[in-house]
């Protein structure tokens, strides 16, 4: 058996996250903040059938990791149907999902029941009234019903993603923590087109104001691969922090994307996907879909959030107008 590939750094591609569809029914501002977009074709997203056969190439490749996104993930319809049909490949033995979580009460049971192992909510506030002003919904409820639902329905590991930004939730460390949540510093990624420097609240301020309120922080063992740090209170409450913009984990990065309409991204800042559609739809076999998967991810050299890093006056990545020229560069496409 040929050997698993690696990257130029040594990386594995062991994380593949899914995007089954670029809409959304969220406008957060600091992804989806217009009022028009430019969407993927109808015609250009994948059937189940073919990200089924996707998922068993990567799997073969090493991909041992799923998590269906997008856009949101649960607007896809039947989406349990794909969870099963994935959930099938033995290989993939950790199958997740991240959700804004407002359909999630309706769908939570049939997703367990389907083999969905992992459910992360995205939840930035625990305020309606700025829910509404920062995402344009009223439906802070639905998302508290999806949290208590997953619950119900057997997703005990349950945690929350909460984008953290100045000025907006930054008062809300001590009241989110109460869920099992991570932080995730704000990104100037995709449709993130108003974001500032100053808006990051940083991993070391996020701890300074926890000690302040909790007193001393303990960071936990690192887990390899894992995006975010993880820290424990003296009371035993753990959480995490995702320091994507002041401390990024590009040297273990073992992620890759792949959008509704089958392009696959090697980073999340890269500018340029490779289109696996249309080998997928021209016939090529499994061994040559493996063969062109394995040779990219071998030449691999990304480590976009580290350039960014280094770039002086920093500011948004993209501007309005190079989104709509191609819509894969938004984070609501390329799913997060
Ligand atoms: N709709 C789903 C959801 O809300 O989780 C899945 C897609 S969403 C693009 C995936 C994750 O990306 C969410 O946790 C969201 O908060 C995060 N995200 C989007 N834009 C971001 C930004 N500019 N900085 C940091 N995280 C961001």
């Amino acid at each position: 058996m040929a050997e698993l590939p690696r990257d130029t750094f040594g990386r594995p591609l062991a994380s593949l996250r899914l995007s089954v569809t670029d809409r959304c029914n969220l406008r957060c501002r600091y992804c989806m903040p217009e009022d028009e977009y430019v969407w993927l074709p109808r015609t250009a997203i994948l059937s189940f059938e073919e990200i089924e056969r996707l998922v068993a190439v990567f799997a073969g490749l090493g991909a041992h990791k799923v998590r269906l996104t997008g856009g949101e993930p649960l607007l896809r319809h039947d989406l349990p149907t794909l969870v099963g049909m994935i959930a099938r490949d033995r290989r993939v033995d950790d199958l997740a999902m991240t959700t804004n979580g407002l359909l999630l009460a309706k769908h939570a049971a049939a997703l367990r029941a389907a083999g969905l192992q992992r459910v992360t909510v995205s939840l930035d506030t625990l305020r309606p009234e700025r829910m509404l002003a920062f995402a344009k919904s009223a439906r802070h409820a639905d998302v508290l019903d999806g949290i208590t639902a997953a619950r119900q329905a057997g997703f005990a590991k349950l945690k929350l993603n909460a984008v953290v930004i100045r000025g907006f939730n930054d008062d809300e460390l001590v009241d989110l923590i109460e869920f099992e949540v991570r932080f995730i510093e704000y990104m100037d990624v995709g449709g993130a087109t108003r974001w500032s420097q100053d808006q990051v609240v940083s991993q070391r301020e996020m701890l300074e104001v926890l000690a302040g309120r909790y007193g001393a922080i303990e960071p936990m063992a690192a887990d390899g691969r894992a995006p975010a740090e993880r820290f424990r209170l003296a009371d035993g409450t753990t959480f995490g922090i995702i320091a994507s913009v002041t401390a990024p984990f590009c040297r273990t990065c073992d992620r890759s994307r792949v959008t509704a309409d089958g392009t696959w991204f090697l980073c999340l800042y890269a500018a340029r996907g490779i289109d696996l559609r249309e080998p997928l739809r021209r016939g090529a076999t499994d061994e040559d879909l493996a063969s062109l998967i394995r040779e990219t991810w071998q030449a691999r050299t990304d480590r976009g959030a580290e350039e960014r890093l280094g770039v002086a006056d920093r500011g948004a990545l993209y501007r309005i107008d190079s989104l709509r020229a191609d819509p894969h560069r938004e984070m609501h496409t390329r799913g997060g």
